[in-house]
C-alpha cells in the first residue's frame, strides 16, 4: 500500500468514527511500532503510522492497525488516556479491531502464538504462548505485572482467537 493509500484508508475510518477533524495523521519512519496514538490534555491529537512496516503487511493487518489506533483515540475521548486494558478491548471489539496488543514488529512476528499472558489491570503483554494448558494457567496465576504490583497486577491468559480470557 502506498502512503497516499494509507492516508486515504485512515481518513475513511476516522470519518466513520467521527474523529476526522480532531486527529492529524502522520506517516512516520518508525521501525518498531506499526502505529501510535498520541494525546494531549486528555484529547487524542495524532495517529502515526509506519511507512516502513505497514506496506509489507497484508491489507487486513493494515486495516487492523488503523482500527487499533482509532480504538485508542476513542478510549482517550472517553477517559482522557488509553492503554490495553478491558476498557480499550471493549472499544476495539465494538469497532471491529482485534482486541490484542502488538505494539512492535517483534510482537507481530510472534502474533501466530494464539495466547498472550497479560496484566488484567493495564493490559501489558508479558509473554506469548502457543498452548494454554492447566500448567501454564497455574504458573501465571502466581505471577504479577511488575508495573501494577501484587494487588492489581494479576496476570491472565488471553485467547486471541476467541477474544476471551482462558479460565
Ligand atoms: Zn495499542
Ligand atoms: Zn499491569
Amino acid at each position: 500500500m502506498t502512503n497516499a493509500g494509507l492516508i486515504k484508508l485512515t481518513r475513511f475510518y476516522l470519518r466513520k468514527h467521527g474523529l476526522l477533524d480532531q486527529i492529524e495523521i502522520k506517516i512516520g519512519r518508525r521501525k518498531t511500532e506499526f502505529g501510535t496514538c498520541y494525546w494531549k490534555g486528555g484529547k487524542p491529537t495524532r495517529i502515526e503510522l509506519s511507512e516502513v512496516l505497514l506496506p509489507r503487511m497484508p491489507f487486513a493487518d493494515v486495516k487492523d492497525t488503523i482500527l487499533h489506533e482509532i480504538a485508542h483515540a476513542l478510549d482517550v475521548k472517553k477517559r482522557g488516556y488509553s492503554n490495553h486494558d478491558w476498557r480499550w478491548k471493549l472499544i476495539a471489539q465494538s469497532i471491529g479491531a482485534r482486541p490484542v496488543r502488538y505494539g512492535n514488529s517483534s510482537g507481530y512476528r510472534r502474533e501466530s502464538a494464539r495466547y498472550q499472558v497479560e496484566c488484567v489491570n493495564c493490559g501489558t503483554v508479558t509473554r506469548r504462548l502457543f498452548k494454554a494448558g492447566a500448567r501454564s494457567i497455574n504458573a501465571n496465576a502466581r505471577r504479577r505485572c511488575a508495573a501494577c504490583g501484587p494487588e492489581l497486577g494479576k496476570l491472565q491468559i488471553f485467547d486471541t482467537e476467541k477474544s476471551a480470557y482462558v479460565l
